[in-house]
């Protein structure tokens, strides 16, 4: 199953990609909704990010070549942070590099999104069953403010740091699927779930030991190798086979 959120005359509906055309839902899909009304093309509709979480709960390292490429040690547990609601855009949304910023990357990252509340110690199968689906999600970061500083949040949380989608996949297998980034056209990361260092599971799993998660809240798994400098005018794709390309202008 495919799903989305998208704006079609002024109202901002869920809906189920059946083919080229979306049918509206009549509430998020994690939340029992179910399409109705008749289908519209996909070219008729502005796709919007496909969720509307309380918390994007991201994590940091958690490729191995990519913390080597940063000159890190590999965490003995999930390095967590979080980017807040209000830095997601959509597809086609442009990235806007801050003023405060001279190097501004992409990182190109599997995410998953949460069905339903979940709180405590879960173990990995647990987790599982409470993941609704898979989409892609650029964490843009300022690189030179997260060095500067050593904390994430600054670094991370300008607003138009988030881009998500363009869909959400129901059937992927999240321990073996492809992450790429493509700068003007030009392959920037090609890296695998394969080599994730704590897999989707096992994070959402320790992350529910530390904070609930909530219906529609969204787990990002890392970035491969790879990352680098986004430039005005650059467009960045950031690609999960079998879920799509999300396409961002960098204004
Ligand atoms: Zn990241």
């Amino acid at each position: 199953m495919r799903t989305c959120r998208f704006r079609h005359s002024g109202r901002e509906r869920y809906g189920a990609i059946e083919g080229d055309r979306v049918r509206a839902m009549s509430a998020a899909p994690w939340d029992g909704g179910l399409p109705e009304g008749a289908p519209i093309a996909l070219g008729e509709v502005t796709l919007l990010a496909p969720a509307v979480p309380t918390k994007i709960v991201a994590v940091g390292r958690n490729y191995r070549a990519h913390a080597k490429e940063l000159g890190n040690e590999i965490p003995k547990e999930p390095l967590l942070f979080i980017k807040p609601s209000t830095a997601i855009i959509g597809p086609g949304d442009p990235i806007r590099i801050p003023e405060a910023s001279k190097e501004v990357h992409h990182e190109a990252e599997l995410a998953c999104v949460i069905a339903r509340t979940l709180s405590g110690a879960l173990t990995a199968t647990e987790a599982r069953a409470a993941i609704f689906g898979w989409t892609c999600l650029n964490d843009v970061t300022a690189r030179d403010i997260q060095r500067a500083e050593g904390h994430f949040t600054r670094a991370k949380s300008f607003d138009s740091f988030c881009p998500i989608g363009p869909v959400i996949e129901t059937d992927l297998d999240p321990m073996d699927a492809g992450v790429l980034c493509r700068v003007n056209g030009e392959v920037r990361q090609r890296g695998s779930t394969r080599d994730l260092v704590f897999d989707p599971y096992l994070l959402v799993a320790f992350i529910s030991q530390v904070m609930t998660l909530l219906p529609g809240d969204i787990v990002s798994t890392g970035t491969p190798e790879g990352v680098g400098p986004l430039r005005r005018g650059d467009p960045v794709e950031v690609e999960v086979p079998k879920v799509g390309i999300l396409r961002n202008p960098v204004v």
